[in-house]
């Protein structure tokens, strides 16, 4: 078997649940399991959220998956519906909704739900991407408080830059101006959570620190207290002994200038590590710190291993968990953790600890 698997450690989920609840005692909390779980597989994930008070997802899909699994919990549609059949769902697996424009807002209006619905109505404070205009919120608010078809509103903003210090400020001037303090609110996502405190209100809406990655570039996930979830291990399948001026690699973009041993990983982009990882990026050879050589190719990628003398055939790799912060390698590849963990392909076994 290709040594390579991705190895999923549910208490780390839990362990970063509760770090959650730590940042933002007085928030409930919507663990935010979209995109197959930022890579993690949504159930597996689910699993070790468990004591979640909601989940938010993408699609229709994951909502039901959630729900054929058991889970109880309410379960928000971020981006809202696509298209007003979807209302009938909404309604038959007893969706929470978000509604972030006036099309969204009829399909609501017009449906027919058997229970009234918790809906989310979307502020755009200044990302610009989903959401009501300040100057259009009172009436879309005055709409669905007037509506049968709704029990229960939360009023929502998603901030664009909440990773940089007071970066939610602007964004805060517009929620106190247009969301009425009578109505519960959701505003902060992960980076919101642990750096703007003034941001978390009664929901919030944490993704990446849940699975142990860093949400603020310049902090470190373990300086905020977070587990990787994911390690990403292979093993060494092949070891070359280079001399100085061999080059190592499609493009030759390696070449040595002393001699070397080169380990060979079975672990390339087809498997969603990232090809434009230069030369080196971190990575751990039988538990030892090195770094990679030349280009990434599609199924395997080559690690320096001359200080690593007990490498061999077979010893282990480790591309990014415990050792390796996924945010390292991110930033070596001139990219962010949330990518990488969403780029593992289906070929990547998971298993489950
Ligand atoms: N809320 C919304 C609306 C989102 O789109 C996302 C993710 O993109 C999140 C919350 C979670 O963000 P993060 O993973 O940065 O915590």
């Amino acid at each position: 078997m290709r040594p390579l698997v991705a190895h999923i450690e549910e208490s780390a989920l839990a362990h970063n649940l509760a770090q959650v609840r730590r940042y933002a005692p007085r928030s409930k909390v919507i663990a935010v399991v979209k995109a197959n779980a930022y890579g993690h597989g949504l159930l597996n994930a689910a699993r070790g959220l468990k004591e979640t008070d909601a989940f938010a997802v993408l699609n229709v899909s994951e909502a039901i998956a959630l729900r054929d699994a058991g889970y109880q919990q309410p379960v928000l549609l971020l981006e809202g519906v696509f298209s007003a059949d979807e209302m009938t769902l909404v309604d038959r697996y007893h969706l929470d909704t978000v509604v972030s424009h006036q099309a969204q807002l009829s399909w609501v209006l017009d449906s027919a739900p058997n229970i009234p619905l918790r809906v989310y109505l979307k502020l755009d404070s200044g990302m610009h991407r989903l959401g009501f205009q300040p100057r259009e919120y009172a009436h879309a608010l005055q709409q669905l408080t007037s509506s049968a078809n709704v029990r229960e509103l939360i009023l929502m903003t998603h901030f664009a830059n909440a990773d940089v210090a007071d970066g939610t400020a602007a964004a805060m001037q517009v929620v106190a101006q247009v969301m009425p303090a009578s109505y519960a609110r959701s505003l902060a996502n992960s980076a919101a959570i642990v750096q703007q405190a003034h941001t978390h209100a009664d929901w919030v809406r944490p993704g990446i620190m849940l699975y142990g990655a860093t949400p603020v570039a310049e902090k470190s996930a373990s300086s905020l207290g977070l587990k990787p979830v994911m390690t990403l291990q292979s093993g060494l399948i092949a070891v070359q002994q280079i001399a100085a001026g061999d080059s190592v690699g499609y493009g030759s973009l390696f070449t040595a200038d002393k001699p070397k041993r080169v380990g060979i990983v079975a672990c390339g982009y087809a498997d969603g590590y990232p090809r434009h990882a230069p030369t080196g990026t971190p990575i751990a050879v039988a538990g030892h710190l090195t770094r990679t050589l030349g280009r990434v190719s599609m199924d395997m990628l080559a690690a320096d291993i001359t200080d690593i003398p007990q490498a061999a055939i077979g010893s282990t790799v480790e591309l990014w968990g415990e050792q390796v912060p996924v945010d390292d390698v991110a930033q070596a590849a001139g990219t962010i953790g949330y990518e990488l963990l969403c780029a593992v392909t289906a070929r990547v076994p998971m298993i489950v600890t």
